[in-house]
This record gives structure tokens, C-alpha cells and sequence, in this order.
């Protein structure tokens, strides 16, 4: 029997041929260890001829950052942070080789200051649940058929997603949007006509 390919991070000095590559492996390493990768800096665009670079780290990563100069004793509400100062963080440079770049991972701080979660609870990080075009279909259907927010999440769990019934509610959100901005741009396009 074949061994199944079991998910890690990338480790230091593997190669990658595309950025997409890295990170949807990063993500599936984090995953299967019970964490989420998030970007923590980069550059992307040889900004002054410096070489390109992408960090990612824990999204425990850093600290929750006052920037209203908020006193806890001013605050209304509880402050919810998820953020613990973690130090994970994975490095990945460009490099030539030949005529092609690809990255290279050349820093890994691996240990979290924080319990990690178990495969049970991985969806209860975004980074880790996603629904694809099948599931916005599904997700049309259901709503034109009157289903509940939460029949509908449950239905794309069943056929293979991930999801929360208020990642439901944030893709209607988006929807509607992108239903606002397409008719904003008939309209427009409508009255440049007319004229
Ligand atoms: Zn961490």
C-alpha cells in the first residue's frame, strides 16, 4: 500500500517554482500541525532593487496593536484579540537559477508559544476553510430555493467544504457587492451611451 503524503512546512533551503506553490504548501503544513500562516511582510515588487521576499507567520503572530491610544479603562468593549506574540515565522527569497527564479526558504523559526489545535478544530481558522465555485452554486441554488443560512453551510460541508454558517453570511455580503458594482457599471455605461 502506498504511504499517504503526509503535510509539512517547507523546511529550510526547499525550493519552490512559484510563490503560490510556497504558500499553499506553508498552508497545508500549518494545517496538518494545527496553526494558520499569515503574511507578516514582503516585497514583492524589487522595491529599490532589494531582493524579493515573502514572510509569513503564526496568525498568533505580534502583538494587538493600539493605534487609537485606547486606556483599558476607556474601553466599551472587551478586547478580543487573537493575537499572542507568537514567533513562528517562514522567510522564502527569490533566487536565479539559470534563466528561471525560484524561492527559496531560508529562515524558519518553528516553535509557537501556544497551544496548537487539533485537527478538529482547524476550521475554526479562516485561512483553513474555503469555498469553491461548486459551493457558490450550490450556495446560489440553495438561496434561490429559500434554504437557511445554516442548511446552506451545512449542505457545502457535506459535499466536501469547509465552512461556517457566517462565512455563508460573508459570501452573501460579497455577492450583493459585486451584484451593487455591476449594476452601478451598466448604469454608467448606460448614460455614457445615451449621450
Ligand atoms: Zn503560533
Amino acid at each position: 500500500m502506498a504511504a499517504e503524503a503526509v503535510n509539512t512546512v517547507p523546511g529550510i533551503n526547499s525550493e519552490w517554482p512559484s510563490l503560490e506553490a510556497f504558500r499553499s504548501a506553508a498552508q497545508a503544513g500549518a494545517k496538518a500541525e494545527g496553526f494558520a500562516f499569515s503574511t507578516r511582510d514582503s516585497n514583492l515588487k524589487d522595491y529599490r532593487g532589494k531582493h524579493k521576499f515573502l514572510t509569513l507567520q503564526c496568525t498568533k503572530g505580534r502583538h494587538w496593536f493600539n493605534s487609537h491610544g485606547l486606556k483599558e479603562e476607556a474601553r466599551k468593549r472587551r478586547r478580543l484579540t487573537k493575537r499572542e506574540g507568537c514567533p513562528v515565522a517562514l522567510r522564502v527569497v527569490e533566487q536565479k537559477r539559470g534563466n528561471d527564479f525560484v524561492w527559496v526558504v531560508n529562515q524558519y523559526i518553528a516553535t509557537h508559544n501556544h497551544q496548537l489545535l487539533f485537527p478538529t478544530q482547524i476550521h475554526s481558522l479562516p485561512q483553513h476553510r474555503s469555498l469553491n465555485s461548486d459551493h457558490v452554486t450550490l450556495y446560489r441554488k440553495m438561496t434561490l430555493s429559500g434554504s437557511s443560512t445554516c442548511s446552506i453551510a451545512t449542505a457545502i460541508n457535506l459535499s466536501g467544504g469547509l465552512c461556517l454558517p457566517k462565512d455563508v453570511r460573508n459570501l452573501r455580503a460579497r455577492l450583493r457587492v459585486a451584484l451593487n458594482v455591476s449594476y452601478l457599471l451598466q448604469s454608467i455605461s448606460r448614460v455614457i451611451c445615451c449621450h
